[in-house]
């Protein structure tokens, strides 16, 4: 073991047995065994060869704001990619997998470089918006990604926008595994004055819709696709009411809604509730704990099904 802790110190600062539910934006998961915040890029990938050879199970924490952690922690070691070096070359931006996403944001705003302003409502680093496929006001990463370096079976690779595989909320990193270690965006220069003012303009809309205060971990499920589910929508809502017409357009039904219809806002499960503010957010009212969370999405999935035959799959990654 002392062995370990002493290969781990020369990537980053190791920690025994740290609570994850420090590290995580809902403040719910037990302890990491190592926990380990990786310094420089070639150091992560140095240390996941390591632990690739030795057998050690690993995993990746970004920001930790899309995932459920076990109450029971992690068995392995924890590595936090805490390299967040962002440049510009031309109208690319160059950023390591640990820079926040807010801050590539910004940084391309300042750089009078269009097409990222959304970046700044997504909590969370680069690396976990590129695996997720990150998207929020009818953006996505994958309208600004040029490529992305990746860790995959013991070598680096880089990845063009075709081979990332992005969809809605997933890529080839969450489908078939690969660790994001830099990513390449392809903005437009500008000469807007007032791209800070849009990204303000974005956040307030934002936060006037999701719950402020309380620990969550944003939205839990996926909003289900109109092309499986149009038949459901139209037998138990109003064809021709404006949500539904909406839906129809956009191809996708707010998980957020249906959970609202089905009367759900409010419910509570130990420490974990539903907001009332927003049906797709659950909320960390001070003691939740993963368990609480789990039931809570089990009732979530079971109702929706029941009164709308409609299957609620979770965006978050749980473990
Ligand atoms: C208040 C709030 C609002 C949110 N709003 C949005 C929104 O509008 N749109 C949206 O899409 N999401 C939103 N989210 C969810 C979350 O911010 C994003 O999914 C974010 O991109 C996750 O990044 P992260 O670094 O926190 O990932 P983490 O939570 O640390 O990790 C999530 C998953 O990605 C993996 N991962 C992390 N880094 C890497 C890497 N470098 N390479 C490979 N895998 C990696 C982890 O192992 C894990 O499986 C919100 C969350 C909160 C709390």
């Amino acid at each position: 073991m002392n062995q370990l802790i002493e290969q781990l110190k020369q990537y980053g600062a190791v920690k025994l047995n740290e609570q994850l539910s420090k590290h995580t934006s809902f403040k719910i998961g037990g302890p990491a065994q190592y926990f380990v915040s990786v310094e420089t890029l070639d150091g992560h990938v140095a240390l996941m060869r390591y632990l690739d050879g030795v057998g050690i199970p690993y995993m990746i924490l970004g920001g930790g704001s899309n995932m459920l952690a076990s109450d029971q922690g992690f068995e392995g070691v924890v590595l936090h990619p805490a390299y967040q070096e962002i440049r510009r070359e031309g109208s690319l931006i160059f950023a390591d997998a640990g820079a926040l996403t807010v801050s590539v944001a910004r940084f391309s705003m300042k750089e009078q470089l269009t097409g990222f302003e959304w970046g700044v409502g997504v909590p969370g680093t680069i690396g976990g918006a590129v695996r997720g496929n990150a998207g929020a006001m009818g953006f996505d990463m994958s309208d600004s990604v040029e490529r992305v370096f990746v860790y995959q079976n013991g070598e680096v690779r880089e990845l063009s926008l075709g081979e990332c595989e992005f969809g809605y909320r997933t890529s080839a990193f969450k489908v078939s595994g690969g660790v994001v270690l830099r990513v390449v965006l392809k903005l437009e220069p500008t000469e807007d004055t007032e791209l800070l003012k849009h990204a303000l303009e974005y956040l307030m809309y934002r936060n006037s819709t999701q719950p402020q205060g309380h620990a969550s971990t944003g939205c839990i499920f996926q909003n289900p696709d109109t092309g499986r589910y149009r038949e459901q929508l139209i037998e138990h809502f109003d064809k021709y009411s404006e949500k539904v017409q909406k839906f129809l357009s956009i191809g996708k039904i707010s998980a957020g809604w249906l959970i609202e219809q089905a009367g759900l806002k409010g419910l509570q499960v130990g420490g974990a509730l539903i907001s009332d503010q927003h049906g797709n957010f659950i909320v960390n009212t001070g003691n939740a704990t993963a368990d609480d969370v789990r039931q809570l999405i089990a009732q979530i999935k079971t109702v929706v099904y029941e009164k709308f035959g409609i299957e609620l799959e979770e965006e978050i990654y749980t473990f």
